[in-house]
């Protein structure tokens, strides 16, 4: 089916965040359907007037949906909120029937977060996986420790791992920081400033700032 875009006007989707693939506007098929009371035709309830974007309709396969009450059989670019960061997204009817019919995810299923905030998500996923196989390797290599302490830093930016973890992971570090000729000691000597570095952050965010009193002149 081809799509054209909306154009650049100064709209309501000017401010959207961007999808890598699709961008931020909605993509305009031409095809506009509204619910029919034998549900021949069956817009998403995730999707509703207002919340969709009129003529961006895309035909549902439904034979391919995972089996629900009611075929969803239209899908359509549909306006959402990120629930973390508060922007605003489009949860395009392409990238609708990508989820319900090739990754036949159920029909209940909904976009929340923005593409940005999907993506960090996943990475921290990643991270979290890694550390914890990283974490049960009973035989570490130094490039092995200075990966799992990698994650685990990012793991604390995000607010994962407590801070706390610091000084295990510090402790990590240290047998790669004794010979400062080895492979592993720049990259730990940067690991170890990361370290220090978040920690720094995370005492500055936990004192009150302090009420500035002026220098009495002697
Ligand atoms: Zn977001």
């Amino acid at each position: 089916m081809s799509t054209t875009r909306v154009p650049a006007t100064p709209g309501e989707f000017a401010h959207y965040v961007a999808h890598p693939r699709f961008g931020r506007r909605p993509r305009l098929t031409g095809l506009d359907v509204f619910n029919t009371p034998d549900a021949r035709v069956y817009c998403h309830w995730h999707s509703p007037i207002g919340v969709r974007v009129p003529n961006t309709a895309v035909v549902a396969d439904v034979s391919r949906q995972r089996p629900a009450t009611v075929a969803v059989t239209h899908y359509f670019d549909a306006r959402r909120t990120c629930r973390k960061c508060s922007r605003p997204f489009l949860f395009f009817a392409e990238e609708q029937k990508y989820w319900y019919e090739a990754l036949a995810f159920p029909l209940e299923a909904d976009c929340l977060e923005c593409p940005p905030c999907r993506k960090s998500e996943q990475k921290l996923r990643a991270a979290r996986e890694r550390y914890d196989a990283l974490l049960l390797q009973t035989a570490r290599t130094q490039t092995d420790t200075l990966e799992l302490v990698t994650c685990a830093l990012g793991l604390v930016e995000s607010s994962v791992f407590a801070v706390k973890l610091l000084p295990k992971l510090r402790g990590l570090l240290k047998p790669l920081l004794v010979d400062a000729q080895g492979s592993s000691y720049a990259p730990a000597r940067s690991a170890l400033d990361r370290l220090k570095r978040i920690a720094a952050l995370r005492a500055e965010r936990r004192t009150p700032p302090r009420q500035r009193r002026g220098r009495r002149p002697k």
